[in-house]
């Protein structure tokens, strides 16, 4: 299959409804996410239209728990061998393979029949062993490096991943880009989401990708700010509590 580069080093794979992204550094590959479950054979297709071979995988970095990005990773790690990195608080979903905490939808109707739609609770995957919890504020040393950034409110181990070397943020479920930035399907905290979101707000990047819709690719943090910037010195406090 062919892959779409969304910047140099960086490819999109997609995995029905959400993106899981492939990185190329100098240390092997690394994945994003892992999509909904039965779909690791999209991936390692990703990864011969490369030209390279699914054992090159080392990291899978999960931005989160939930089903739609966890939900082939026991597969890809079965096959691969790579190594798994998620926040503490979701590696116990992510271990038992079931339930999940549950969310609200976000407000409006919109959100109410996304959430119903996608989300269910209940579901069960194949577990998947966490080889490293993430610490917030850490930078990865893989491919370059990726500052750790805790976002929580759509799901409370949630993290954002700001890939240094071509300033890329992988901004999770903070947000979606489907018809221009907007709500995830919901939230576990509303509160805790906005403060997440004005957080990446207050963040510099150049292209940012997303659990769901399309990647933006350049002059993505002024997006960003234009749709949840606040003022200069609410900003300095967000970036000392980061
Ligand atoms: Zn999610
Ligand atoms: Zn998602």
């Amino acid at each position: 299959m062919t892959v779409k580069p969304v910047i140099k080093g960086v490819h999109i794979v997609p995995m029905g409804f959400a993106n899981a992204f492939l990185i190329e550094g100098d240390d092997g590959l690394t994945l994003i996410d892992a999509g909904y479950p039965g779909k690791e054979a999209v991936v390692f297709g990703a990864i011969r239209g490369l030209g390279r071979s699914p054992d090159q995988i080392k990291h899978l970095i999960f931005t989160h728990g939930h089903p739609d990005h966890i939900g082939s990773a026991a597969a890809i790690v079965r096959e691969t061998g790579a190594r798994t990195y998620m926040h503490p608080l979701d590696i116990p979903m992510a271990e038992s393979g079931g339930p999940f905490r549950p969310m609200t939808p976000a407000p409006g109707l919109l959100g109410r029949v996304l959430c119903n739609l996608f989300f269910h609770p209940d579901e069960r995957l194949e577990p998947v062993a966490i080889d490293q919890p993430l610490t917030p504020g850490e930078t990865l040393p893989i491919a370059g490096g990726f500052d750790v950034i805790h976002v929580r409110g759509h799901c409370a181990g949630q993290v954002a991943l700001l890939w240094r070397p071509r300033r890329m943020l992988f901004a999770a479920d903070v947000c979606t880009n489907i018809m221009g930035l907007g709500d995830p399907v919901g939230f576990e905290n509303l509160e805790e989401g906005r403060v997440s979101q004005r957080k990446l707000a207050s963040r510099s990047f150049d292209a940012a990708g997303f659990g769901h819709g399309k990647p933006i690719t350049r002059d993505a943090s002024t997006r960003f700010r234009n749709k949840y910037g606040k003022h200069p010195e609410e900003v300095h406090q967000l970036r000392s509590a980061a």
